[in-house]
């Protein structure tokens, strides 16, 4: 491959989404290749949270559910997400951290569909989805069941007994995406419903659940939304099923009137009988800055970027990196992928460890993957290119032998 750095500093020149760049804080010196854990700060950020604790809080204080439009900041925000991921007026609702919703969906589904037992999955799903249904279906009795089938066998897998189908769009560590169209017809083929996980898709790629026709969905606010650590999370009941949806978190703020103080739950009309409390104001702010980042963007000229940019990557690492036994993790076919790419590598953590250290930040997951987010919005292609080079750089000198960089931290 004749690739020079120049052809990819061409390609920057060129890039339509070039200038949203200038909307994020990022630090210098540092590529970032993990907005698919934690996206980037936006320069609004700070500003608004300011202003929500200064002003709204410290001098509204509880004024503010009322004057500062507290209480309806969530449905606001909820709203711009369900513009992102196909939604009508109405189908989503910010709250919780996306295991929570999991768990309200999952319920809620089961619920909606009587007689039926399974949860089915795909194994190597993301660890909470599993936990989650395992720890509800335990609560609901021995009858109920988690089955686990390879990725390729889910829509055969579906039968009579299926409840529900329960997968992440885009696998978290092979950056694999599937079909939700054809998965979510599979599905309600045999009567179940289709919850999908966005938590790698929402933001990354244009996503249209209306159009796939899905059931659920849940995803994070802190990924490609760059709603920040512990961002709120979402969620998606399509609206046919919000008149027999119950989930079992009946909080009062999913009461049909909050403020009457009944002493019965009576669920709210719509997706609000979604939401269980109060909502943490400061974390929303955040996130509407973080979703307010795609504002006005053409979905389908960030996934174009994204493709490119993972295929660039690839051509890189395999030529600057041949012969230092990394092997791709991840579809070779963009169509196919996220917005990641993961390398398998024997000594992956400590070459991540010594990347990092580098000022190239991705991520390591379980046994040896390493992992490459390409957040399209903040990210240039000539990052690309010196990210390659570091790694070169890694491999080649074999700093992942060094001690500091074998030893595992808490968070990987
Ligand atoms: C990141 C992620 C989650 C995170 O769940 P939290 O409750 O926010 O910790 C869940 N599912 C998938 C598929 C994820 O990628």
């Amino acid at each position: 491959m004749t690739m020079s750095r120049a052809d990819l500093a061409r390609l920057d020149a060129d890039d339509p989404l070039a200038a949203r760049r200038a909307d994020f804080a990022l630090p210098d010196g540092v590529i970032y290749l993990d907005g698919n854990s934690l996206g980037a700060l936006p320069r609004a950020t700070g500003r608004r949270l300011a202003e929500v604790v200064g002003h709204e809080w410290g001098e509204g204080l509880i004024r503010s559910w009322n004057q500062a439009g507290w209480i309806d900041l969530g449905v606001r925000v909820a709203t711009k997400i369900g513009h992102l991921i196909g939604a009508a007026a109405g189908e989503v609702a910010v709250a919780d951290s996306t295991s929570i919703n999991l768990y309200k969906l999952l319920a809620a589904a089961i619920g909606l569909r009587p007689g039926r037992r399974t949860v089915l999955t795909e194994e190597g799903n993301f660890p909470t989805d599993i936990y989650i249904a395992e720890g509800l279906l335990g609560q609901l009795g021995p009858d109920y069941r988690l089955r686990r089938v390879p990725a390729a066998r889910i829509g055969a897998a579906v039968d009579d007994d299926t409840a529900v189908v329960m997968l992440t769009h885009v696998n978290y560590l092979t950056g694999a995406m599937h079909d939700a169209t054809a998965l979510t017809r599979a599905a309600q083929a045999r009567g179940a419903l289709m919850l999908w996980d966005l938590s790698h898709s929402a933001g990354a790629l244009p996503v249209d659940l209306g159009a796939a026709g899905a059931d659920l969905a849940v995803g994070c606010g802190y990924k490609y939304l760059n709603g920040g650590p512990g961002a709120p999370a979402w969620l998606y009941v399509a609206a046919r099923h919000h008149a027999g949806f119950r989930q079992p978190l009946s909080g009062w703020l999913g009461h049909a009137e909050p403020f009457a103080f009944e002493d019965g739950y009576r669920p709210a009309p719509g997706i609000a009988r979604a939401i269980c409390g109060t909502p943490p104001i400061l974390s929303l702010a955040a996130l509407e800055c973080g979703v307010d980042t795609f504002a006005g963007m053409d979905m389908g000229a960030l996934r174009a970027k994204s493709m490119r940019m993972g295929d660039l990557f690839i051509a890189l690492v395999e030529d600057a990196c041949a012969g230092q036994g990394l092997t791709l993790a991840s579809p070779r076919e963009a169509t196919r992928r996220g917005s990641q790419v993961s390398f398998r590598h024997g000594q992956g953590y400590a070459a991540m460890q010594a990347l990092i250290a580098r000022g190239v930040i991705g991520d390591f997951r379980e046994p040896d993957v390493m992992r490459f987010g390409f957040a399209p919005l903040y990210l240039r292609y000539v990052d690309l290119w010196d990210a390659a080079e570091a790694l070169r750089e890694v491999l080649v000198s074999r700093a992942y032998d060094r001690l500091e960089h074998r030893q595992r931290a808490a968070v990987t």
